[in-house]
């Protein structure tokens, strides 16, 4: 089977034909870094780390670019370093250092690239003097606009007739604009802000300019896919189109795929800083561990609205519980943690084949796990040894299951917990050694009410907290 993805621009799924098999290329827009990122911000970095990983299996490792871009040039920024009176390098560090480690606990392998709009200013430039130089765009007052009229596909990846966005627009429209829908690639820094040199005058770039100006300069136009969230459709990445095909890099070609994910809501309201129904990764991330976070952010499919509350997050820990047990298990009684990679895309790649079916591909891992079971039960070693294998590359290929079991059950218990724990064992093990099969009984009672199932095992005891009823 063969990689099938849902295209924005041709409202369909269609079959995966990258340019160049050796040289995969992938962009999705990142953060504006003011502020700790919320875990709605983080489903477009899982779901596109998710294809990112079955990309790198489908075509290697080395033959997928990524590039997920950081705006660092913002009036949030420009206010908060203002207020904290420090330069805007210093608060944009600061959050992009919280957001990629956040990102990490969740799983998310490193992008490629991750280009800054401050480190791409020259890119930026020129790409706007090629607008200009083609016809594409016009100065006015300080400010550099596009000029939509250039471009007769204009609308259509959003599916927008111009006539509607001219009528959203004609409220307060600038008087130096040729047209309503024309956008800003340049314009004037207020007084104390942030401003760069260009032919224009000093100032600062718009939004849009500064992805297509990123994607030319660190990937080459025109990519594989351009992902991002819903709400980039319009106008972002109708505008980041409409400017990439005028440039004239890509010869009349942008992205191949356009791919979006749904919001992630809370309170049936889309999770937005604005609304300020918002929960932060960083704070999710003391209390849960980054699986359970990233389990349930790919819970429903990417392209669905997803519900934010507190029961996807149990039934994200205890379907993790129910993996990590089965292979605790297993490795107790194979006494083998050696995994060899199965070569096949197994059950679990098949499903993410299909436009990302994660919710399928997690039926496919509690598949593997109740044949792993049975294959225990039935004391079958080989058939065991197989099933834990397919399990851990089909948890592994999605970025789960990349804890030590015993480790995971343990998690949350700290230092002073599980020191008694260890030391409730030896009295045990010592009580048991003495044929003291009252005390063994007593210290038996204690550890359960601590909530800890001790296994037995020719090597020793070990322990784990207990499923919760
Ligand atoms: P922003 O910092 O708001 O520009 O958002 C960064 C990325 O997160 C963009 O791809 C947005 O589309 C995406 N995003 C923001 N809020 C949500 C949400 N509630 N659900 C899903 N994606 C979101
Ligand atoms: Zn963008």
């Amino acid at each position: 089977m063969k990689l099938t993805l849902y295209d924005t621009m041709a409202r369909s799924k269609r079959p995966f034909n990258p340019t160049n098999p050796d040289r995969v290329t992938l962009y999705v827009c990142g953060p504006t870094v003011y502020n700790y990122a919320h875990i709605g911000n983080f489903r477009p970095v899982v779901v596109f780390d998710l294809l990112f990983r079955l990309l790198r299996r489908l075509y290697g490792p080395d033959a997928v670019i990524y590039a997920a871009n950081v705006t660092d040039v913002d009036d949030k920024i420009n206010r908060k370093a203002a207020e904290e009176g420090v330069e805007i390098g210093v608060v944009a560090d600061r959050f992009l250092a919280a957001y990629n480690a956040d990102a990490k606990a969740l799983g998310a392998l490193s992008p490629t690239f991750q280009p800054r709009v401050t480190e791409t200013m020259d890119a930026i430039v020129a790409m706007i003097g090629d607008l200009v130089d083609r016809g594409a765009a016009y100065a006015a007052e300080g400010h550099v606009l596009f000029d939509t009229q250039a471009f007769p596909d204009y609308g259509k990846l959003s599916g927008r007739p111009l006539d509607d966005m001219i009528a959203g627009a004609r409220v307060d429209v600038a008087p130096y604009k040729r047209h309503p829908a024309d956008f800003v690639l340049w314009k004037p820094s207020k007084p104390d802000e942030p401003l760069w040199d260009s032919p224009w005058g000093q100032g600062r770039p718009g939004w849009h300019i500064e992805c297509t100006a990123m994607i030319e300069k660190i990937l080459g136009l025109p990519i594989d896919i351009h992902g991002g969230g819903i709400d980039l459709v319009f106008p972002h990445h109708e505008n980041e189109l409409a400017q990439g095909v005028c440039a004239g890099h890509g010869h009349g070609e942008y992205a191949g795929v356009w791919m979006h994910n749904g919001f992630l809501n809370m309170g049936e309201e889309k999770m937005s800083k604005s609304v300020g129904n918002v929960a932060l990764a960083h704070d999710l991330l003391k209390s849960h561990p980054g699986e359970a976070l990233r389990w349930a952010l790919l819970s429903g499919h990417y392209r669905q609205p997803l519900e934010w509350t507190g029961s996807v997050l149990d039934q994200a820990r205890s379907a993790l519980d129910r993996l990590y047990r089965v292979l605790d298990d297993a490795n107790r009684i194979l006494a083998d943690k050696v995994v060899r990679e199965e070569d096949d895309l197994g059950p679990v790649g098949e499903a993410l084949l299909d436009d990302l079916n994660s919710p399928g591909a997690f039926a496919a891992l509690f598949q593997l796990a109740d044949a792993l079971r049975a294959a225990l039960m039935s004391k079958d070693r080989d058939a065991a040894l197989d099933a834990r294998d397919c399990l851990l590359t089909g948890g592994r290929l999605m970025g789960f299951l990349e804890a030590d079991p015993q480790a995971w059950f343990q998690m949350g218990a700290d230092d002073g917990f599980k020191a008694r724990v260890e030391a409730l064992l030896a009295d045990r093990a010592a009580a048991r050694a003495a044929k003291d099969w009252a005390a063994a009984d007593r210290i038996r009672d204690e550890l359960a009410a601590l909530n800890v199932e001790v296994m037995d095992a020719a090597s020793g005891a070990s322990w784990r907290i207990k499923e919760q009823a």
